[in-house]
């Protein structure tokens, strides 16, 4: 297998979307360990939009990958390159591919084509063109191109030739060119094909080391051959395993989120994203788990790359975000959550001091696993009336009345000093000290009583939230439905 060590050259990697639809994970994963692998070597990062097939154009897609890249902070140098803006330097190459006898004009029509296909089918081979149009002569193509017959450029591929190369994941990789088509190198429209397009892009921007995802790798043959029939050298690649799904197969939209949009929408912070997504397919052979950007770029080691897919655990995702959400700011987090919280609640939340909304997600800060979350543990805190049965007031385990203890909790309450979570347990321990309680039969119905909710954080920290006011008037509430 290729070990890629220091390098002498200067590094440059790139990231070359085709703007197609959402930026997916897979794609932002591709971006990073591009991004990692150039800046830990003082290199440049790319950006190459391939938006040549425009059957598949999708407008606006552009835009958002710059504002996902953005986002996640992933910067790259230069101005990005758009491969539509540059038709005459492919077209000019392709020119002198046809001089050098590597590519030949086929004039099949599209019927001509199925039908060939249908054959091969009908006969068990693989599909591919037959050469039919490799020896037109000279003259002949001359004269059907000033009658403006509809024509493509194919690849000559040479016969019965290796082609290899070192993939720093899957090692050496070597076909027999029989087995390689003879590529559409430029479509009729004049618009050159990926592959003709990613050979002279990669070549002009100097991109020394290639990541992408697996996918590519039965086309790289073609790309040699294209790279020897310009007499280019090419560049050291590295094909990246799929990120699976939990169902082991390739991650897609069935299985859940791939979009990084989505990941950004449900508040999932940059850092974390960017954290776990450097995980899958690398790890550093050490129990360290929470990386910054920087450390990254230092730790990252294009040689320890996994060669099986690594899947998508979203539970592990969680809990990296989880962990970032805990080291924010409480001034940060409330700003985070706060369009979320706005969302949910409308024109009700103005109803609410500032301080009251901060203390509200300092609380919930701890368990969020992501910012959306907020929405869904906070309903409580952001109503005037709680709606729930009465039965989930008494403890279950053992028999009390409810009513009396919350009688003699509301009577504490009353009394309570410090309104403050601690002087809250403080006071309330006492109580149940005093009175011979457990803690589930007295905390229990107050809690409820407070929240409303069968699962909710604990009744002192609600109520230090609440306030006194609020808090008295909901237990005056719960005593009113036993
Ligand atoms: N445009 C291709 C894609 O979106 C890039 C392939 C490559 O990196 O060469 O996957």
């Amino acid at each position: 297998m290729k070990r890629i060590t220091h390098t002498t050259i200067e590094v440059r990697t790139r990231m070359a979307p085709s703007p197609t639809g959402m930026l997916h994970i897979g794609g932002l994963r591709t971006a990073l360990y591009n991004y990692l692998f150039a800046k830990q070597n003082g290199g440049d990062f790319l950006l190459r939009i391939e938006d040549t097939d425009r059957t598949r154009f999708v407008p606006g897609a552009t835009e958002k990958i710059y504002e996902m890249l953005a986002w996640v902070k992933l910067k790259f140098d230069d101005e990005p390159i758009v491969q539509s803006k540059r038709l005459e330097i492919y077209q000019k190459y392709a020119q002198q591919l046809i001089d050098g006898g590597h590519a030949y004009y086929c004039f099949c029509t599209p019927e001509e084509l199925t039908k060939m296909r249908e054959e091969q089918e009908k006969k068990k081979l693989p599909p591919r063109y037959d050469g039919r149009c490799r020896n037109i002569t000279q003259n002949e193509v001359a004269s059907r191109l000033k009658s403006n017959k509809s024509y493509v450029l194919r690849l000559k591929t040479p016969k019965n030739q290796t082609v290899e190369f070192d993939d720093v994941v899957y090692g050496k990789i070597k076909v027999n060119s029989n087995d390689i088509d003879d590529q559409v190198l430029l479509k009729s429209d004049g618009f050159p094909t990926y592959h003709l397009a990613v050979i002279i892009d990669d070549h002009e921007m100097k991109i020394t080391h290639i990541m992408r995802g697996e996918e590519w790798l039965p086309s790289t043959p073609k790309h040699i051959l294209l790279y020897e029939a310009l007499g280019w050298q090419s560049p050291v690649y590295c094909h990246l395993p799929n990120i699976l799904g939990a169902n082991k197969k390739k991650l897609s939209k069935r299985t859940g989120d791939v979009s990084v949009e989505d990941f950004k929408n449900k508040g999932y912070l940059p850092e974390a994203l960017i954290n776990y997504i450097a995980l899958l397919g690398w790890n550093p052979g050490t129990e360290q788990e929470i990386f910054s950007l920087d450390q990254l770029i230092k730790q990252f080691d294009i040689n320890k790359l996994h060669k099986s897919g690594a899947i998508f655990d979203i539970k592990k995702l969680n809990d990296i975000n989880g962990q970032y959400i805990r080291k924010l700011s409480k001034q940060k987090i409330t700003e985070m959550c706060l369009p979320y919280l706005v969302e949910t609640y409308g024109d009700a939340l103005q109803n609410y001091s500032d301080e009251y909304i901060a203390s509200v997600v300092a609380l919930e800060q701890e368990r969020l696993k992501k910012l959306s979350d907020i929405t869904s543990s906070t309903k409580l805190f952001f109503t005037n009336e709680l709606d729930y049965d009465a039965k989930l007031l008494p403890w279950k385990k053992t028999p009390t009345n409810a009513k009396e203890t919350l009688l003699s909790a509301q009577t504490v309450l009353m009394s309570v000093k410090k309104w403050t979570k601690e002087g809250l347990e403080e006071t309330l321990t006492d109580f149940i000290f005093h009175n011979k309680l457990t803690h589930g039969e007295a905390l229990w119905p107050l809690r409820v009583a407070l929240s409303g909710q069968e699962n909710s954080p604990g009744p002192f920290e609600i109520a230090a939230v609440l306030g006194k006011e609020e808090s008295l008037k909901r237990v005056r509430a719960a005593i009113d439905k036993l």
